[in-house]
């Protein structure tokens, strides 16, 4: 029996594991001249040119092409896509940007949430990125996440829907208005219904759910709590931003007496189900704490220079040993879903700290793949292409002009010499897009409803 498919002539990085040898052929895990081979959603064979490929019914000629393992994207907030480069909040920082834009985003509904979710997935899923989460925690309408979960679902694309919740407002002491903020019970109630309704446990799922109070600043802390115990029942993740701003220090001390770690532990959190988002502002002993407890950081290059803040220290916290993966974050802050993007930030921010030997591409690519993989909890199968893997991976575009020159390190040149974009992305083993073109049949209507709802939402003429 031929396999599926058979992408031959690639070189395969089956897995980034930091520095290897720049010209190995069929060594560790990076194939020069190698083959993969792909069945029934999973990887089902890899090999070096002198061995036998298998038969298939597609043969891919990767024409010495890049492959590397998709991209696993660990924070965004895909809604924010309707107000992206917001011309009124651009300007402001983290709390103005937030505070500008939340009545804007008072009036989402379930046909705005599918379709900024559709654009997020169709756009990542270009810059090779083939699993995403999302932290919906905006919520002025019910069943949201249920409208969210038919993008993805159509298109064939990997998902951790995050119930993000948030239950105080401004008149609590909060920085969202009240139309976008739930009771508790309802919260509860509804990520329970979730998670019966959408999460897989399975091997290959395509759609699991998670639980995701938004922020300290907008959360209480009885649901703080409660969220993790429900966690714990479910055997679902945990998600939810800490330490993004240096107010959030200030803040805590003030509202709650103790600093955000300190927070976190308190409230039940502190355990390897758990994964935040930024990370930026721990002191050394309470990174030290959270890593050994097993909790995983998502840093957000771009959102964090574009909003002039601090960013994650990810060279320190991995030799800590704690799993840090990479987001793009919300499409308001960052404004764009470009995983490739995000993982060069995340070379150019570490090599700018720690100096030119510190940080390598393969260092930035094992942060986009396994290190976003142990964040969702799923390093078992997604973020390698090890037999048994999901076929989910990357042929990525070699342009004649930007890679003209790079022969020495494929990896390196790879990510210094972009910007790459997806030739060809794969999700459990699908095509989704070929020669550098979505295959997806309804992109242009939902573009041309997303453009339509966008305007509404910003009060403008579409
Ligand atoms: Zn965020």
């Amino acid at each position: 029996m031929p396999t599926e498919t058979l992408i031959r002539n690639a070189y395969l990085v089956l897995e980034a594991q930091g520095p290897q040898p720049h010209s190995g052929s069929g060594t560790g895990w990076e194939i020069d001249g190698g083959w993969i081979a792909l069945q029934d959603g999973r990887v089902h064979s890899v090999g070096t040119s002198s061995e036998p490929e298998p038969q298939a019914q597609t043969v891919i000629d990767a024409e010495g092409r890049l492959v590397t393992p998709g991209l696993v994207n660990t924070h965004h907030h895909m809604y924010q896509n309707l107000t992206r480069a917001y011309a009124p909040a651009v300007n402001g920082t983290l709390f103005q940007w937030l505070t500008e834009l939340y009545p804007r985003w008072a009036v989402l509904d379930e046909e705005s949430t599918y379709l900024s979710t559709y654009v997020a997935a169709a756009e990542l899923l270009l810059g090779g990125c083939t699993t995403s989460s999302d932290h919906m925690y905006v919520h002025p309408r019910p069943k949201l996440i249920d409208a969210q979960i038919r993008a993805p679902t159509e298109i064939g694309f990997r998902f951790m829907a995050n119930r993000g919740s948030m239950t105080r407002s401004v008149e609590d002491g909060g920085l969202p208005p009240k139309e976008v903020v739930q009771d508790e019970e309802t919260i509860l109630e509804d990520s329970e219904r979730l998670i019966s309704t959408y999460h897989d446990p399975n091997p290959g799922a395509m759609v699991r759910m998670s639980l995701a109070p938004c922020s300290m600043f907008s959360v209480s802390e009885s649901i703080m709590r409660a969220t993790a115990e429900l966690a714990e029942k479910h055997d679902v993740r945990l998600h939810t931003h800490l330490a993004e701003d240096k107010d959030e220090d200030t803040y805590a001390l003030e509202v709650y007496g103790r600093r955000p770690v300190e927070y976190l532990e308190d409230c039940g959190w502190a355990h390897d189900r758990t994964w935040v988002a930024h990370y930026i502002y721990g002191s050394a002993e309470e990174n030290r704490r959270l890593a050994s407890a097993g909790v995983g950081a998502t840093q957000c290059p771009s959102s964090n220079m574009i909003l002039a803040g601090d960013t994650a220290d990810a060279r320190a916290l991995r030799e800590m040993g704690m799993s840090v993966g990479i987001g793009c974050d919300g499409s308001s802050s960052a404004d764009s879903a470009d995983l490739w993007a995000e993982t060069r930030g995340a070379l150019l921010l570490a090599r700018h700290s720690h100096g030119p030997a510190s940080f390598s591409a393969r260092d930035a690519l094992n942060m986009s793949t396994l290190g976003s993989a142990a964040n969702l909890g799923w390093a078992d199968e997604l973020g390698h292409l090890r037999p048994g893997a999901c076929a989910d991976l990357v042929i990525w575009e070699s342009s004649p002009l930007s890679q003209a020159g790079v022969l020495t390190d494929r990896v390196e040149g790879w990510l210094r010499s972009g910007p790459a974009r997806a030739q060809d992305t794969f999700v459990a083993g699908r095509r989704l897009v070929a020669g550098g073109e979505l295959q997806l049949a309804g992109l242009d209507d939902v573009l041309s409803r997303h453009r339509t709802a966008a305007a509404a939402m910003q009060g403008v003429s579409a």
